[in-house]
């Protein structure tokens, strides 16, 4: 896809997803549909400085494509971030966004003939949320889809409601939401561990690995281990995709 124009956007929602977590709907009038890819991004242009490269910030689009003009963005606020803070302070419903996309290619295969891995911490769940709804509303045939997404603890979950019934509705689909600062009936720790032991059951104790594909996304300590390690258990780099949000 060739590189967008700049596009204005208006808000049209604000929710707060959780005590530090909001989502913004954005609305391209220009355009009759907001065309993308489910795991694509935006790039917003933020009035925080001068220079236009250090006003640029992106986003992954949350929402799936619709066939609407208007798009979703789940967006943590971070202490002393220029842009967040500008997002959460400035930016209501009826402001004006400038925007160029969608860009990337951290995007779903033609045909999703190996299992799934979608490996997530905080905002990172964003890409995932709207390919798994993509699939199903598209009833596109998969081998098993595991959204492994991390998170401190129970306050941080992004939208966990809507995954749990998700996960009721579409066949194959295991939501592993964990906590590395709090206990609970779900997973602990880090998702390092689960996503392992995923691939190690599923290998039925044999040495040998079961085809699957990796998606990472979120920042850079996550991405780098879980790429290493999913390396370790056998499987090749060309088995992992990323999206590095820093
Ligand atoms: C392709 C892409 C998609 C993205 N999608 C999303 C998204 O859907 N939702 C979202 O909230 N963000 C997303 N981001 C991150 C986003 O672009 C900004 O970097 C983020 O919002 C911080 O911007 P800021 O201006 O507030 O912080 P800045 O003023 O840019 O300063 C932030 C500094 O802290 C570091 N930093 C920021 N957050 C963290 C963190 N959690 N852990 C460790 N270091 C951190 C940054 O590397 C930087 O050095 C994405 C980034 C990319 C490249």
């Amino acid at each position: 896809m060739p590189l967008q124009p700049w596009r204005k956007g208006t808000v049209t929602r604000i929710e707060e997803e959780t005590w530090n977590t909001r989502r913004f709907w954005v609305k391209v009038a220009e355009v009759d549909s907001f065309d993308f890819l489910p795991g694509q991004f935006v790039t917003l242009d933020l009035p925080i400085h001068e220079k236009p490269n250090r006003r640029w910030r992106s986003y992954s689009i949350a929402s799936w494509p619709d066939g609407t003009n208007e798009f979703e963005l789940l967006i943590v606020l971070l202490d002393g971030g220029l842009g967040t803070t500008y997002l959460f302070n400035e930016v209501s419903v009826g402001s004006e966004l400038m925007l160029r996309g969608p860009q990337g290619v951290f995007t779903l295969p033609p045909a999703l003939e190996q299992e799934l891995y979608f490996i997530c911490t905080g905002t990172g769940i964003a890409p995932f949320r709207s390919m798994l709804h993509h699939i199903e509303r598209h009833n596109i045939p998969h081998r098993g889809l595991n959204l492994i997404f991390g998170t401190r603890s129970k306050r941080d979950l992004l939208y966990f409601d809507e995954l749990r019934a998700l996960e009721e509705r579409l066949p194959d689909f295991r939501f592993y939401p964990t906590l590395s600062r709090e206990e609970w009936e779900g997973c602990c720790g880090y998702v390092h561990p689960v996503y392992e032991e995923r691939i190690r059951a599923r290998a039925h104790g044999l040495d040998t690995k079961h085809p699957a594909h990796f998606y990472l996304c979120g920042w850079k300590a996550m991405v780098d281990e879980a790429k290493e390690r999913i390396i370790k258990l056998g499987y090749d780099k060309k088995d992992v995709t990323l999206e590095l949000y820093g």
